[in-house]
Order: structure tokens, then sequence, then C-alpha cells
């Protein structure tokens, strides 16, 4: 565990399942990838000693200037045509250079400041059986490692598998890693569909339920990523990163990507929005919301 960030440790006491817990010690003497940016499902609360102020603080480390994205959908169900899978990709295709990726823009770290430059390098389907429990990051890492062909440290790899989250408390998590010496960010997606915990109540965009449930937790972690690729960047006393600071709140009924693809999500922090009382409300009442779109 001392291996551990402070961030991850705070966030393992709270995992509920104790074979995660056990899991993310490591079994063979090497640690697990910590999980970072666990979107917890409705009304599974991460622990909140957040002190006198809600804003975040940089850790001396790294943010992604840009990233580089890629998909990998990963289960016996998945088909290049599914609806999800074509979903994601218009999500991905149009989040660069959109409004709301413009709301993890204002944090800077060693390697500069994050923007919104974010391309997309399309999806892989992989149909051997997905992990059929919460598997341990070093599972979705090795599966991110076989999968994309030629990785970069600037690559963010989102994996979406098709087993439901069970009895897991949390949607989706980010993490971090190497493949082959090349550093890499990579987040990990349980199938949302019919799930109410991980719902975002979408009644507005048209897309189906499933897809809209992993639209929304795809921007909180990919915002995550940006502003706290590797447990060093951005996020408050309390180890919350900018999409767990408002979580399941909502600001604008709906986002236009610069594809011109239509998406209800969860905003992101600001200390900026914070300090100027420009934002909307978390679920804790203050106002450091802001999802890019016309939420006034
Ligand atoms: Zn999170």
């Amino acid at each position: 565990m001392k291996k551990f960030l402070p961030l991850c440790a705070a966030m393992l006491i709270l995992l509920s399942s104790f074979a995660l817990a056990q899991d993310a010690q490591g079994q063979k003497g090497k640690p697990e990838p910590p999980y970072l940016g666990v979107h917890w499902a409705r009304g599974v609360r991460p622990p909140n000693n957040a002190s006198s102020s809600p804003d975040m603080t940089w850790h001396s480390g790294a943010i992604m200037p840009t990233a580089v994205t890629a998909s990998i959908f990963w289960g016996t169900s998945w088909t290049t045509t599914n609806y999800k899978v074509t979903g994601v990709d218009s999500w991905y295709n149009g989040v660069g250079s959109s409004t709301y990726a413009a709301t993890c823009d204002e944090y800077t770290g060693t390697n500069g400041q994050v923007t919104s430059t974010i391309s997309y390098g399309g999806h892989f389907v992989d149909t051997t059986a997905a992990p059929s429990r919460a598997p341990k990051t070093s599972a979705i890492l090795a599966e991110v490692c076989k999968v994309i062909p030629s990785p970069v440290s600037n690559g963010y790899y989102a994996v979406y598998v098709d087993t439901p989250r069970g009895h897991a408390g949390y949607c989706a998590w980010h993490s971090y890693g190497t493949c082959g010496g090349t550093p890499v960010q990579f987040a990990f997606f349980f199938n949302l569909d019919n799930d109410p915990g991980c719902d975002p109540q979408d009644t507005v965009t048209g897309h189906p339920q499933g897809l809209s449930a992993l639209a929304n937790v795809s921007g909180h972690e990919l915002s995550e990523a940006r502003t706290d690729p590797r447990g060093a960047g951005w996020y408050d006393s309390s180890g919350a990163e900018n999409g767990d600071k408002c979580a399941w709140t909502f600001g604008s009924r709906d986002l236009t990507f610069s594809n011109g693809t239509i998406w209800k999500i969860q905003g992101n922090w600001s200390n900026r929005a914070y300090n100027a009382s420009t934002g909307y409300p978390n679920s804790s009442g203050q106002d450091g919301c802001i999802d890019g779109g016309n939420f006034k």
C-alpha cells in the first residue's frame, strides 16, 4: 500500500469489494496501477474531508496538453456496427475543440497547459471474453497493450466491456501505466444498459439509454485523465478530481460537440468558476461546475 498515492489509498478504503482492494495491493509484489477518478454510482459517495476551500490543487506533476484517443470494445457480444460502438465513435470524433472539452483547459502542469486538442484514432473490437467481474487495473492495461498497435505517451485508451457492473459501486475509472516502455493513460467502463445507478436520465438527445450512459461517464473519465493523467495533477483535499466534484450534476439541458452531435454530460469542476461564482452547483451546493453549455 505504501507505494500508492494518498488519493488512491483513500479511494481504496472505500472500494466496497474486498476482492478489489485485495487485488489492488498486487498479487506478485508488483503494485497494480492505481484506480483514479472512480466514477461512483448514484448514491455511492467517496470520503469527503475537504477542509476550507473546495478548490482543487496541483500535485506537482503532469497534465495532458493534448490527447490522442482510441476506444476498445472488449467482449464476445460487440460488433463494429453496434449502435454503442458507432455512437461512441461520434462522441470521440466530436469532443475535441468542443466547449465541453474546454472546461478542462484552465489547468497547467509540468508539461504545459491542458488544451482541447483531442484526436480520435477510432475503435478496436476484441471479441474475446471480457472479465465477468470488476477487473483489476492491470487486466485493462494488458488489454490496451494487446490491442493498440502503436501506443503513444499522450494516448488515452478507453476500454468498454460488455459486462454489467453487478455489485461494483462505480460505473468507470481511469488509470495509467506503460505499454512496452511507453507511458499510456486508460479508462474502464462497464456496460451500463438498464443500470439506474449510472444513468444520466437523458430524455433530450434521443440517444438510447445505454449509449447516453456511456457518453456521460466517458466525459467524466476523459476530463479527469486530461487534468490528472498520472496521479500528480489536479484534485482536491479529499482526492476528488474535476469530474468527481461535479458527478451526477448537470448544468445544461444538452451539449453540442464540434461535429454537431448532441449529448447530455455532467460538468467539470473549475477553480476559476468557483472563485468567480460563475459555475452551477455540485451536489454539495458549491457553484464551481461548468459544462461549456448555456446552463444559466
Ligand atoms: Zn472520477
